[in-house]
């Protein structure tokens, strides 16, 4: 029987699995897996949504001007170069898919984010990586793969799954190594999280640049991964094209009036950093003390830590003792880290069942 033929390239795609929030036997999990807040949302931001629910028969402002005002405000930045998605996983696709096509490359880090590898694929291009430097990004790395076939370089900073960070000179230093014609993707779906001064400079780089997107999204410190936003930053006429081509209406009225309390609402934000950086150093500090069961965790500047087992107790067996105490986390072998598991940093009390049961599987393994 004759059916449509996919693209070869589409054939090439694995899908994205996001973690589990619900065990096969449809036990709810905590949900350690996909680097939300734990501490949930704020209520400035509920509020506002559900107020915007009001109205539920009329499209969205699909140029999302209160929004982009409020980003513009905060940040700085001229709201005409503002552009908002359906989560910020949007606008990597759309990036992609407005600069690269078959016989492209496209450049990312080892370990990078596990949307370039499908961003690139769906437009037909060649995803090609870039050897990492002890799970952390090399500029010189990167820089020496770059071909005459590269049209787009995707960097998260700070990087999922790995939770490091490339300094402002090093970001610097890859933008200025880039020829003008490739389009650099600077991902800060974590830089809420990074203590004042960490900065990558990916924003102000962006206000001079013709050749960078940043993207942020409201999924993470925001609290609003249900309501799936993001925005991004560039210049005019980056923007223009995106534009052609994200989808209409692609913000929900109620995301658009969340994400604008959201980001007025400092003190959520204050607070939920403060939590995390509290509870990921605290919980580094126990993993690092089992080192002489090859526990090893990677500096992280997320809401999450990449820990790497070593040792007797592997990552798949503690992704498992985790569960079975109701915990979902995310073991990586489909991101090449097959003795990586990553860890959400969750409530106090969950990051401290966290820790007491990795120490329990390590001595007893
Ligand atoms: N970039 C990175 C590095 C991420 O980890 C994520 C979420 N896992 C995203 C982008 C996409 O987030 P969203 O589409 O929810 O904005």
């Amino acid at each position: 029987m004759t059916q449509p033929a996919p693209k070869d390239w589409i054939m090439g795609i694995s899908p994205y699995i996001p973690g589990k929030s619900a065990a096969d036997d449809g036990r709810p999990l905590i949900k350690l897996s996909a680097n939300e807040n734990p501490l949930g949302t704020g209520a400035a931001a509920r509020a506002a949504l559900v107020a915007a629910t009001a109205d539920l028969a009329s499209y969205p402002d699909p140029a999302a001007t209160r929004l982009r005002e409020a980003i513009g405000a905060v940040h700085g930045l001229d709201p005409a170069q503002v552009i908002y998605g359906t989560g910020s996983d949007e606008l990597l696709h759309i990036a992609a898919s407005a600069y690269a096509g078959p016989g492209d490359e496209i450049l990312y880090v080892r370990y990078g984010f596990a949307v370039y590898d499908i961003a690139a694929r769906r437009v037909g291009a060649t995803p090609v990586v870039a050897p990492d430097k002890d799970y952390a990004t090399d500029v010189d790395a990167l820089l020496a793969t770059v071909t005459d076939k590269t049209k787009v370089v995707f960097l998260a900073n700070p990087n999922n799954p790995t939770g490091t960070m490339t300094g402002r000179e090093e970001i610097a230093r890859l933008h200025a190594g880039l020829r003008p014609d490739i389009l650099l993707v600077l991902d800060q779906a974590y830089a809420e999280y990074l203590d004042a001064g960490e900065d990558d400079g990916g924003l102000e780089l962006a206000k001079s640049a013709t050749n960078i997107l940043v993207t942020r999204t409201f999924s993470k410190i925001y609290g609003l991964a249900a309501e799936r936003i993001g925005w991004g930053y560039a210049c005019p006429a980056i923007i223009e094209i995106l534009h052609r081509i994200r989808a209409p209406f692609n913000v929900t009225t109620a995301g658009q009036a969340a994400a604008i309390a959201a980001i007025n609402d400092s003190g959520w934000v204050e607070s939920s950093r403060t939590h995390n950086a509290r509870w990921r150093e605290w919980l580094a500090g126990e993993v690092g003390a089992l080192s002489n069961h090859g526990l090893r965790v990677v500096p992280s500047k997320t809401n999450f830590l990449l820990i790497l087992f070593d040792g007797t107790l592997t990552a798949e067996a503690a992704m498992k003792g985790l569960w079975d105490e109701g915990y979902a986390t995310r073991w990586l072998p489909g991101q090449g880290l097959p003795n990586g598991l990553r860890i959400t940093i969750g409530t106090k009390a969950q990051t401290r069942a966290v820790a007491a049961k990795l120490r329990a599987m390590a001595e007893a393994a």
